[in-house]
């Protein structure tokens, strides 16, 4: 039976739950960019070159134009820090033992921009526009996810 509510206020719920399991599958540009990242330490992007701009992770196709992409174009793993936030509570709104900062990462060579943990974020403020690293797991710890990132950290202008 459809039953098609006009008013909101028409709304009726009922507690409980349902057994619903889900698989993501990162498709064949993901697994390139897992793959890469897990095998080799690098961050594997894709260029469109009637659009001029690199996405990160890698694409099959550009989402402006359509055309058909290759998961070819190393990126990173330097970047520059885009935007920040920091985290004191829980998805529950429980509050963290340690606040979490997540900042977006336009890596170099990349127009789009990652979402990950800013690492060592240590005392001073962070800016936008700061220059930023990827941290990796070690070579052999790396599964072929994200997590094969620890994050990204400042990076010290006085150690180059
Ligand atoms: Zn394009």
């Amino acid at each position: 039976m459809l039953e098609k509510i006009t008013d909101p206020r028409e709304v009726r719920r009922w507690e409980g739950g349902f057994p619903v399991g889900h698989r993501y599958t990162p498709g064949v540009a993901g697994a390139a960019f897992f793959a890469a990242l897990r095998d080799r330490g690098v961050f594997l992007g894709s260029r469109c070159e009637a659009c001029s701009y690199t996405y990160v992770p890698a694409r099959l196709f550009c989402e402006r134009c359509f055309a058909e992409l290759a998961a070819d174009t190393e990126v990173g793993p330097g970047g520059m820090l885009r935007s920040f936030t920091i985290g004191f509570t829980d998805l529950e709104g429980d509050e963290l033992d340690e606040p979490v900062t997540v900042g977006l990462v336009q890596l170099e060579g990349a127009d789009a921009v990652l979402l990950h943990r800013l690492v060592d974020t240590g005392d001073e403020p962070l800016e936008i526009g700061e220059r930023v690293e990827a941290v990796l797991r070690p070579e052999g710890e790396r599964t072929g996810s994200i997590h094969d990132v620890a994050g990204f950290r400042v990076m010290n202008d006085d150690a180059s």
